[in-house]
């Protein structure tokens, strides 16, 4: 290891910071957070240092750089753009014993500015030692997406009980247990709520307890439609957690791939023409009983939990037996189709509205509004309507909708098979049969999908592809 790592308190205590522009505001900001005695010393000197200065948070010298300005300093930061002048400073600060950072000089410096990962109290700091600036950056980013920014507030309670845990969980493995629990449970799931309250609540009374007991818990997250780029920071961070993990048919071997290596995965999805309610019996159970060991079950759906993902009935399912739960939205198949086919829902020509419904309801009887599904200038996003685009193509016109009204049809949206046909209501059918489109697809009514040749941008089209095929055998 060539540097060593360290963490200084720089309350009160003066640093130099040599220089006045942008580079040198952002070193005194980050300073500044550490309640540091800041003195800039520049030629010129930016705006914003100017308004700190005057507003005292810190001392501006204005002039060219002199010996003197070391006096009394633990640290110097030399963030000119003036690489011999940097230099000078450098050298100097080593004749004073002053440790100083050359800003994107590893050469120079006698310490080095970490990347940051912030979650005050708790702060993670990475180094490539100056090697490798771009790789800790990347470093960085990752561990950004790994820790919810609630952390910190679970650290700070964690140190605000701190006396409180050690006089009630005396011993090292309850100490170490309670812990876990404390990083696992409730208490985080409240935070990650921004229910501070409850989250001491919770806290206090577990401490009361005898010793820990295991209390599991379900997340819901929405695995969006299919590519794993869609997936949330939340989603990830859920994964990378679950002990178990209950998914859908829709969510593909990619988005598993992601789950930590030892969580059980459970295939859970319902399968067309089977007794769905069985299976979304079976679901329950299966959460119900892995919480109450003591698991993190993460609930993974296509799409969005809350967009007909029957994610409400588990959740009041969940509530009537006392588990916790979190829930983690996702990209719905209706936003990510449109916008992987070049179609926006909206456009202040033609769509004030967008409309989400499910053609599911042909098999459950229930009756939609064809008229005003009818109605122009609104979007039309249909679910689960593979099997019945001829049905729908010819309610949508025998209530009023013209014939030649765009649309389009997405099978696979956002995977690497993705196909779009984009054409208009009274040729859907008979195309929708010729290419045969199958599920998972969605298909979006309005002038809107109009737009799709001309914006469209991801995978196959239908259409296209036939049109190359003539100019082949042409
Ligand atoms: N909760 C999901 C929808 C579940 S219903 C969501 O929010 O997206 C299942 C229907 O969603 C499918 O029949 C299809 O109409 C649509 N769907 C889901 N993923 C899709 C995809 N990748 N491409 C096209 N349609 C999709």
């Amino acid at each position: 290891m060539k540097l060593f790592p360290l963490f200084a308190d720089l309350r009160g205590r003066r640093v130099l910071v040599v220089g006045g522009g942008v580079v040198a505001e952002r070193k005194v900001k980050s300073l500044l957070a550490c309640e540091a005695r800041i003195v800039v010393g520049a030629l010129d000197a930016s705006r914003c240092l100017q308004e700190l200065s005057r507003q005292g948070r810190i001392e501006l010298i204005q002039g060219v750089f002199e010996p003197g300005w070391l006096a009394g300093a633990w640290l110097a930061v030399a963030a000119t753009d003036d690489r011999e002048l940097n230099r000078r400073v450098a050298a100097l600060a080593g004749e004073h014993r002053l440790f100083v950072n050359v800003v994107d000089d590893p050469e120079l410096s006698s310490f080095q500015v970490p990347s940051i990962v912030d979650r005050s109290p708790l702060t993670i700091a990475i180094s490539s030692a100056g090697s490798a600036p771009v790789l800790a950056r990347r470093v960085r980013e990752r561990i950004e997406s790994l820790f919810d920014h609630s952390l910190g507030s679970l650290a700070a309670l964690a140190a605000r009980k701190r006396q409180a845990i050690r006089a009630a969980r005396p011993g090292l493995r309850q100490r170490r247990a309670f812990y876990d629990w404390l990083m696992d449970g409730p208490v985080a799931t409240a935070l990650r709520a921004q229910r501070p309250l409850q989250a001491e609540r919770l806290l206090d009374v577990e401490l009361r307890q005898a010793q820990g007991r295991p209390i599991g818990k379900v997340i819901l997250v929405g695995a969006g439609p299919g590519d794993p780029g869609l997936l949330t920071l939340k989603a990830l961070r859920a994964l990378n957690e679950a002990d178990v993990i209950l998914h859908d048919r829709l969510v593909g071997e990619e988005i598993l791939d992601l789950a930590r290596r030892d969580a059980t995965q459970i295939a859970v999805g319902k399968i067309p023409g089977e007794n769905h309610d069985a299976t979304q019996a079976r679901i329950h159970e299966l959460m119900l009983a892995h919480a109450r060991q003591g698991r993190l079950v993460v609930r993974l759906k296509g799409g969005d939990a809350f967009v007909f993902g029957r994610g409400g009935e588990e959740l009041q399912f969940l509530r009537r037996h006392g588990v916790p739960y979190e829930v983690v939205p996702g990209i719905t198949a209706a936003l990510a189709c449109a916008a992987y086919a070049g179609i926006p829902l909206t456009h202040r020509d033609h769509a004030q509205s967008v409309r989400l419904i499910t053609a599911h309801c042909r098999q459950d009887n229930q009756l939609e509004d064809w008229p005003s599904l009818a109605r122009g200038k609104q979007t039309l996003a249909f679910y689960m309507g593979a099997s019945q685009l001829d049905w729908l193509a010819r309610q949508l016109m025998s209530n009023g909708r013209p014939g030649d009204t765009p649309c389009a049809v997405i099978e696979n949206g956002t995977r690497s098979n993705q196909r779009v046909w984009h054409g208009r209501l009274e040729n859907l059918a008979e195309q929708a049969k010729r290419h045969e489109i199958k599920a998972p697809s969605l298909l979006l009514v309005g002038e809107v999908a109009a737009l799709a040749p001309e914006l469209e941008w991801f995978g196959a089209s239908v259409g296209q592809e036939e049109q190359e095929r003539q100019a082949l055998s042409a």
